[in-house]
């Protein structure tokens, strides 16, 4: 293919996407009154931002981390801001039976649920991989099992309720890169099993919908202080990460990316593989001692 033909095939593309966009079902944020919504890793970072939004949009919340005393406190806003019903559920994501009750939980005091966001991460180093596979499995058990787990769990009564699964992944789990490789492994992992979940559900005809979010660089306070010296770029804010990841859930969109870029990197992630490499390479410090 010519550069003629390559640019005139990536303006057609992007065309379609803006199109797409367009006609993308609309958000009804009255939808959200009322709702039945349950946020994992809410006490910091874009859980607590979303927290807040499905506060203000009048929202019945069950929120669960492992700090009970930081999750007490964004309760006490959600109610302030608004919310309907805010509890808190202190749990470890480590542990399976703690992943199954937070659902039966939030099931048994709001009497259903039509939300079930997954977003919680257990922390992992930033630098190269020094072979520790203990914390590499112990990271899919938080990051990933227990987002399956709470998923079989909650599946039932989301399917009487037409309710929805929002998943917050990352563009690392689209892309390979540096530093981060247990925590691109989960994300990779949720990406497969959450895409294929979605396939199933279709061929079930099953009314339960599932949004897979797709994050880049957002500026919590967890991920700056990982990045710092290792790469300088934007970080875009949480708060508004949170709103789209609430309006691509509420609107049932199957795949959502925030910022704008995070698009464009995987629909062209294939094209320049070499090029990809290097840019990626290129952009971290990395100074070997
Ligand atoms: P934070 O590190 O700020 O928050 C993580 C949350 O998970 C906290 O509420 C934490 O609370 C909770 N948590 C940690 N360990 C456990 C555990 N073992 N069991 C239960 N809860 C736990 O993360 P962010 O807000 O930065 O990220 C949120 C989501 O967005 C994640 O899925 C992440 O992968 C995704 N994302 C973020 C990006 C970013 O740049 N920030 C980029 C791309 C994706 P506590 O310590 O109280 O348990």
């Amino acid at each position: 293919m010519n550069l003629y033909a390559k640019l005139l095939l990536l303006g057609s593309i992007c065309v379609a996407f803006i199109a797409v966009r367009w006609s993308a079902p609309a958000f009804n944020k009255e939808s959200l009154k009322g709702a039945r919504v349950l946020v994992t890793g809410a006490s910091t970072g874009i859980g607590e931002q979303l927290a807040y939004h499905y506060a203000r949009l009048g929202g019945q919340l069950v929120i669960t981390a492992r700090r009970g005393n930081v999750l007490e406190q964004v309760v006490s806003k959600c109610l302030e801001l608004g919310a309907q019903r805010a509890l808190f559920i202190s749990a470890d994501m480590a542990s399976p039976s703690d992943a199954e009750s937070v659902v039966q939980y939030a099931i048994e005091q709001l009497g259903g649920l039509d939300y079930l966001v997954l977003n919680h991460i257990g922390p992992s180093p930033y630098r190269m991989w020094d072979g520790d596979v203990e914390h590499t499995r112990w990271l899919l058990e938080v990051n990933f099992l227990s987002y399956a787990q709470m998923t079989q769990k909650a599946l039932p009564t989301l399917e009487k309720s037409n309710g929805s699964i929002v998943v917050v992944s990352s563009l690392l789990g689209k892309i390979c890169g540096p530093f981060t490789l247990p925590y691109a492994a989960t994300k990779f992992a949720i990406n497969g099993f959450f895409g294929g979940l979605q396939h199933e559900l279709a061929m079930q005809k099953s009314n339960v919908s599932i949004t897979i979010c797709i994050l880049g660089l957002i500026d919590t306070d967890s991920a700056m202080e990982k990045i710092k010296g290792y790469i300088n770029m934007t970080a875009y804010p949480a708060h508004e990460a949170a709103w789209h990841i609430i309006e691509a859930g509420a609107s049932r969109q199957s795949e959502a990316f925030y910022p704008w870029y995070t698009f464009y990197a995987c629909l062209f992630r294939d094209w320049f593989p070499y090029l990809r490499d290097q840019a990626i390479q290129n952009s971290y410090t990395y100074n070997p001692q």
